[in-house]
């Protein structure tokens, strides 16, 4: 124990995230208390809940629709022991969370409306409580200058509603993107229906961050045992299979400036990359009629950029910037289903250069979110 808390501080030291004499957690989940450092630690994905949204969810739950993600929501949102912790933590803002964003060197989080967001709604209560949660936390952002930025929900079950939505949340709110929580009634943005709420974004020049919600209809059944429709394996294969038909469908060839933020590491897309080129290129060689301009792999080095949410592998860390570039790589913490503690720790002292440190931290934030200045 002793040797592996030396070795600890030796490694921490090395990479230079604690001061000498900083007092070494022994608990991994403890606070790091990390020394004063050249960045700024902006986390990127961090949840938090409205108490109407809790509500509607509440009353959804209480129906008899057997929908993975209403289940997922009733396991978070108990009244005793963790549930308790965690339905706590997504409606506080000001109160544990600053403390512990404080406790662990951590400047800023850039909120979103937990999953599944205001999808499950019909559209008239959707629209509605996307726009108090976004009222909200425009609010909270003012009270707390560059401790917060916001993320905008949406309602896509009403484009022409959802496109007014993200003007405002834009223009008047000062929101810095939009979260989108995966399917829609198992519909996905290679929709044209959707197409009002891809051309809102790029013309407003701020991202749709895709969080994962639960496997849709489509993809559901092979994901309903061993408690994998959420974040042991439903939760990618949903998103990556919302990314992926978005990047064949030539969305990106219409909307080319369009930005998609993808958490956990970009979903296990990077690592197929390569053989999803290889196979769009054996169908559609260059100079075929059906071969997009923006082919998929091209489309997701110029249109996407990835987080780290619940990802703290330094391995996965290394390949995600040799494949994807520094500079599509943002850091987050998944507050609070995820300990802010280990992923401080993590990004300290992942192996790369400070001046990268500096960029998946704070930079490529501000430029993707347009935060300050
Ligand atoms: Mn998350």
């Amino acid at each position: 124990m002793g040797g592996d808390r030396r070795t600890f501080l030796k490694l921490a030291l090395a990479a230079g995230s604690l001061a000498e004499g900083t007092r070494v957690a022994e608990a991994g989940e403890a606070p790091v208390a990390p020394a004063k450092v050249a960045w700024r630690r902006i986390a990127t994905e961090e949840a938090f809940a409205t108490p109407a949204q809790m509500e509607a969810m509440g009353a959804l739950g209480r129906s008899t629709w057997n929908n993975p993600d209403l289940a997922l929501w009733r396991s978070f949102t108990g009244s005793r022991g963790e549930r308790m912790r965690l339905r706590r933590a997504l409606l506080d803002i000001t109160d544990e969370r600053l403390a512990d964003m404080d406790a662990n060197g951590v400047d800023m989080h850039v909120l979103s409306l937990t999953s599944p967001g205001v999808q499950m709604f019909d559209a008239e209560t959707a629209v509605r409580i996307a726009a108090e949660a976004n009222d909200f936390l425009a609010g909270i952002i003012e009270r707390h200058p560059g401790r917060f930025a916001g993320l905008a929900a949406f309602a896509p079950q009403d484009p022409a509603a959802a496109v007014r939505e993200m003007e405002r949340a834009v223009r008047e709110l000062k929101l810095n993107g939009f979260i989108l929580n995966s399917h829609t009634n198992n519909e996905y943005l290679d929709n044209p229906k959707y197409f009002p709420i891809l051309e809102a974004a790029e013309a407003l020049d701020r991202p749709i961050y895709i969080h994962p919600r639960c496997p849709s209809d489509l993809l559901v059944e092979g994901c309903r045992e061993y408690g994998m429709t959420s974040g042991m394996w439903g939760f990618y294969a949903e998103t990556s299979l919302h990314a992926t038909r978005m990047l064949l469908s030539g969305v990106f060839d219409r909307f080319p400036r369009l930005k998609i933020v993808l958490g956990h590491m970009g979903e296990g897309l990077p690592y197929w990359l390569w053989r999803i080129g290889n196979i769009y290129d054996a169908f559609h060689p260059p100079g075929s009629a059906t071969r997009l301009r923006t082919p998929p792999v091209e489309a997701f080095r110029r249109n996407f950029v990835i987080t780290t949410s619940g990802v703290n592998d330094p391995d996965v860390l290394t390949y995600v910037i040799a494949k994807l570039g520094v500079e599509n790589v943002m850091w987050a913490i998944d507050y609070p289903y995820e300990r802010t503690a280990p992923a401080v720790r993590f990004m300290d002292s992942a192996p790369i250069p400070d001046a990268d440190r500096r960029r998946i931290y704070q930079a490529n934030a501000e430029r993707v979110f347009h935060i300050g200045g």
